[in-house]
């Protein structure tokens, strides 16, 4: 069966909407894309979408009660419910570095979830 989908380009801010022909596991660009990026932007959203994923980890005895997490590569959209809920489950000491590894190869997808702040220990 044939299918076909606009999918928006988010490599650059333009923005383009493309229109897609999908016949199995074959991709066929109709029209929309500006440059030779979106081809391959629309070929894996189509078949393997991905996003990086920010959220934040609590800590204990920092400064914060959280700290800023993001993933160290996007993520399947399939693993985003599993690496969430292991995320939910993890606390972390303080102090807390930027870029520190917080979950090593999260919910098994060879994904690290590192931290984007720094927090200090709590000085009370
Ligand atoms: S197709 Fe090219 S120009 Fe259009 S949004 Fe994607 S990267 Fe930007």
């Amino acid at each position: 069966m044939i299918v076909e989908r606009n999918i928006t380009c988010i490599v650059c801010p333009i923005g383009c909407k493309i229109l897609v022909r999908i016949d199995g596991t074959q991709l066929e660009i109709v029209e929309g894309n500006k440059c030779k990026r979106g081809i391959e932007y629309a070929k894996n959203e189509a078949f393997d979408p991905r996003r990086m994923l920010t959220t934040s980890v609590l800590v204990n005895g920092g400064e914060w009660p959280l700290v800023s997490v993001k993933s160290s590569k996007p993520v399947p959209k399939e693993k985003l419910f599993p690496i969430l809920k292991e995320i939910k489950r993890t606390a972390v000491n303080a102090p807390v570095k930027s870029g520190q590894t917080i979950i090593k190869n999260v919910a098994n997808t060879d994904i690290s979830i590192v931290a984007t702040k720094t927090v200090k220990n709590n000085k009370i």
